[in-house]
């Protein structure tokens, strides 16, 4: 057993849908949906996102999970991919294609991709309406720098009642990260798996917009200027000096 309980010393006799994408957040959220429901599974989504990196580390982050992690190894159900190719048809950004990453006129960087959270979510309940399961986790943010509309707790709360509606079905949407700083979702790693799960946020996940997984610094892969890589960085150095780590 880890000595690192739930927050609320609660665990939830139902299962839940983690979006994982292999990044920082969705991996936080994964450890955090671990550590409260009795199954968890996995979906991700390939939409021709400009590199793989962030697509790769997901096997290995729930290979590591299953063998260093005692207490959630029998929890973490199966892993579903979906093919979203068509996506990048449609989307137009630079998460899709290789352009330099700026700052658009409507005042979103061009890494937006429009709806693509909507999307996400409408095909994370139809695979969860199938398989019996009524919660839903995403590692959406509003402090992120970026803005995305779809990351706001307003459009997912929408959404949450949407498809509950349109599925006749009741869906809870959690965003356990959607008020934390970067720092604090650091924080929220260490709560929910202490140390190991942290070095593991830090060394298998990727964020990295220009997808480099060469250059390991102490707040994990990436650049180092992009700005996933500075919002990664500014986080892990706050999280540290707030929490007297250092
Ligand atoms: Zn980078």
């Amino acid at each position: 057993m880890s000595a690192f309980m739930p927050l609320d010393g609660f665990r939830y006799d139902e299962p839940a849908l983690v979006l994982f994408s292999g990044g920082q957040d969705s991996t936080t959220c994964l450890g955090w949906a671990l550590s409260r429901f009795s199954r968890v599974e996995t979906i991700g989504f390939n939409y021709g996102q400009r590199h793989e990196a962030e697509l790769c580390c997901r096997e290995r982050i729930r290979s590591k999970i299953a063998a260093d992690f005692s207490d959630w190894k029998d929890r973490l159900g199966p892993d579903h991919m979906i093919d979203m190719q068509s996506l990048s048809d449609v989307a137009d950004c630079a998460l899709t294609d290789h352009r330099r990453i700026e700052m658009e006129a409507n005042g979103l960087p061009n890494t937006f991709v429009p709806g693509r959270n909507l999307l996400f979510f409408t095909f994370a309940a139809a695979l969860a309406y199938r398989r019996g399961i009524r919660v839903l986790v995403g590692g959406m943010c509003e402090t992120d720098f970026s803005g995305y509309p779809d990351c706001r707790d307003d459009a997912l709360k929408s959404l949450q009642a949407t498809l509950s509606l349109g599925m006749g079905s009741p869906f809870v949407v959690e965003t356990p990260l959607m008020r934390l700083t970067k720092a604090r979702t650091w924080a929220l790693a260490e709560a929910v798996g202490g140390p190991r799960f942290v070095e593991l946020v830090r060394c298998e996940t990727h964020t990295c917009y220009m997808g480099d997984h060469e250059h390991l610094h102490d707040w994990g892969y990436g650049c180092g200027r992009c700005p996933a890589c500075e919002l990664r960085r500014r986080g892990w150095e706050c999280w540290r000096a707030e929490d007297g780590k250092d």
